[in-house]
């Protein structure tokens, strides 16, 4: 799959994701993302965020907010899906 931004590539990574919440900073570590090699674009799956809303809702453990996403959960249909993508247009291409 090709970044609109910029035609650079998407490529999967777990990243750490930074939020803001009542104006205080939140670290999620290790989500699952698809982030495009040359402009950095990030996309992360709507099953994603909407896990990341819950995780949130929940006390963080450290002193800095800070979450981690669970490796179980980082099996994501829509990036399988997206790098399924990729593999047949470099086949064709
Ligand atoms: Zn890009």
């Amino acid at each position: 799959m090709r970044c609109d931004l910029c035609t650079g590539a998407y490529r999967y990574k777990s990243i750490d994701h930074v939020y803001r919440r009542n104006g205080e900073l939140v670290v999620v570590e290790g989500v699952p993302a698809l982030v495009c090699d040359r402009c950095g674009d990030t996309l992360l799956s709507g099953e994603t965020t909407s896990y990341i809303q819950e995780l949130l809702k929940r006390e963080a453990k450290d002193a800095a907010p800070l979450y981690k996403f669970p490796l179980d959960k980082r099996e994501d249909p829509f990036i399988q899906a997206l790098l399924e993508d990729d593999m047949e247009d470099t086949s064709r291409g």
